[in-house]
């Protein structure tokens, strides 16, 4: 949409996948928002869910993000049911942000991990 005015990291890895510079299997898009599967998944669903505009971590985030992030926040119940979670509460997933180095941050672009599917996981 031309009125958003959504800024880019030119050396950010999640801005390149969104401007498809690096392949991803999508997950899900619009004007605002990407999901894709992570390329190294812990769990049988894996995808991560990134708003357009880039910000490096949710500690970035503030008031005016508000409904960027509700947006971001009401999709995933759709999604994880679309991509495999199980129904709650027998199924479920978990929703993660890792946020700066001690919260295990590596790509510094504020991403939703969602993880569901059967247990065992390799991961979480
Ligand atoms: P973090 O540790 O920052 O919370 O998670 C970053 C995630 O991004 C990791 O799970 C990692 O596998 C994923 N990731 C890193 N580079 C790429 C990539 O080029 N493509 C995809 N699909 N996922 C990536
Ligand atoms: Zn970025």
């Amino acid at each position: 949409m031309s009125a958003l005015n959504l800024y880019h990291d030119p050396d950010c890895i999640f801005c390149k996948i969104i401007a498809k510079k690096i392949p991803s299997r999508v997950v899900y898009e619009d004007e605002e928002i990407f999901a894709f599967h992570d390329i190294n998944p812990w769990a049988p669903v894996h995808f991560l869910l990134i708003p357009k505009m880039h910000l490096s971590s949710m500690a970035q985030v503030g008031t005016e993000h508000g409904a960027l992030l509700g947006r971001m926040m009401a999709l995933v119940p759709k999604l994880a049911l679309e991509q495999g979670c199980n129904p709650y509460p027998e199924g479920g997933y978990r929703l993660v942000s890792n946020t700066g180095r001690e919260g295990g941050q590596e790509v510094q672009h504020l991403h939703f991990h969602v993880m569901g599917g059967p247990r065992p996981w390799l991961r979480g």
